[in-house]
């Protein structure tokens, strides 16, 4: 299955890597400008286009997003709760936080596979339009905390995004099946 958590490397990324941001940040507080964020985040991959290519470059963002999903998960969410009550619950912090509202159009209890929503996204409501879907990080971002919840793989494609003209960004979920050795 995936391993998302080597221990042993002291570089890997943790939620203890976040620091105490309150107590660093007494006078400044602890939220940016949606700005800020994509400044950091639109410069990084126009970097890493330029050092990697266009394919390399996304899927490096589907993973950090999903190492991002999965600490996310691990440290904010209830995974304890009923699948509704669960949704309820990640809804609720990812509005709290800004990062967008959340809305689920289909849920198959019997495939796992799903169809979620996002408007005014933090990667990419208001972006100018170019016809590609540009979320690569949140795919990996909702795949992390799918499969935490779950404990199944997921794939996560965006269908339908600001940056293609859309109002929301749409993602379709599927787990994947893995064949038994
Ligand atoms: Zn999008």
């Amino acid at each position: 299955m995936f391993k998302l958590f080597d221990m042993e490397d002291e570089n890997k990324f943790s939620w203890k890597s976040l620091g105490d941001i309150e107590k660093g940040r007494k006078n400044l507080g602890t939220d940016i400008p949606v700005f800020v964020y994509r400044l950091f985040q639109f410069t990084l991959r126009d970097e890493l286009i330029k050092q990697f290519g266009n394919e390399k470059t996304i899927e490096i963002f589907r993973k950090a997003g999903k190492l991002a999903g999965t600490e996310f998960s691990n440290n904010i969410l209830d995974l304890t709760l009923p699948f509704d009550e669960f949704f309820a619950h990640l809804q609720k912090i990812l509005e709290d936080n800004n990062i967008g509202i959340l809305r689920i159009e289909k849920f198959d209890l019997i495939t796992g596979s799903i169809i979620l929503t996002v408007s005014e996204d933090v990667d990419c409501s208001g972006l100018p339009i170019t016809g590609e879907t540009v979320c690569n990080y949140d795919e990996g971002f909702l795949a992390g905390i799918l499969e935490a919840y779950t404990k199944k793989e997921y794939i996560i494609t965006e269908i339908d995004c600001w940056a293609t003209g859309s109002r929301v960004c749409r993602f379709i979920g599927n787990v994947i099946i893995k064949n038994e050795e």
